[in-house]
């Protein structure tokens, strides 16, 4: 008898215990704001196309970087992420015959594949040495587009000061996918300053924050 005491006793304890450790786990899940959105990045450039580059930086390395800060950001915030590349290769992945065109194809069927909630085009932009700042990106005929550009721009020229607004664009990426996507220029590798910045892990990080909070105040808009 007392041993089936015990055990019921063990029993209770365990389940206290249980019931402790993995509630809050549910209640900070449901609470993500996030939470069952698929997001796709896209890292502008890779393999053979470097993208713009100064020296040795090249924008194609620096898109990859901030796509992993975003990543970490956006899983932090219950989104389940995936990337059109993950290291310094086009989409053909191919060593030969580089073309722009077949990148730039399976690019948009890439993204499309995942039938994203929406997804981003990651660049940098490249001018004369004074021109600089962030800007966002839609596609011409795409109201929600220009509605996501908007609130992804209004948070991060808190961060990069860009002057510049959102513009619309009938880029390729944009064009010739299905799903909902805005182009994102952080800023000019070819200015020292943003150059600067734009290297720096912790800028990552903080642009990561940025774009993520953009993206959640398109979300709330949208529900609400
Ligand atoms: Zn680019």
């Amino acid at each position: 008898m007392v041993i089936i005491m015990k055990k019921i006793i063990s029993f209770v304890l365990l389940f206290a215990l249980l019931s402790v450790l993995y509630k809050p786990i549910i209640n900070v899940s449901s609470q993500q704001s996030l939470a069952q959105k698929v997001i796709v990045l896209d890292p502008g450039h890779g393999g053979a196309d470097d993208g713009a580059s100064v020296g040795k930086v090249h924008e194609d390395e620096l898109n990859l970087k901030i796509c992993f800060a975003l990543k970490e950001e956006l899983e932090s915030r219950g989104a389940t992420v995936y990337l059109t590349r993950t290291d310094d290769q086009d989409m053909t992945r191919r060593d030969y015959n580089y073309s722009k065109q077949d990148d730039m194809y399976l690019r948009a069927l890439k993204i499309d594949e995942y039938k994203p909630d929406l997804f981003l085009s990651i660049h940098l932009n490249s001018s004369n040495a004074s021109a600089w700042g962030s800007q966002v990106f839609y596609y011409k005929k795409s109201e929600e587009g220009q509605r996501l550009a908007s609130c992804i721009h209004s948070k991060m020229k808190d961060i990069t000061g860009t002057k510049k607004d959102i513009s619309s664009c009938s880029f390729y990426v944009l064009r010739a996918t299905q799903s909902l996507g805005v182009l994102i220029e952080c800023g000019f590798i070819s200015n020292a300053n943003e150059r600067g910045q734009l290297k720096s892990s912790k800028y990552h990080k903080k642009l990561a924050k940025a774009i993520s909070d953009g993206i959640e105040d398109y979300e709330k808009a949208l529900a609400g």
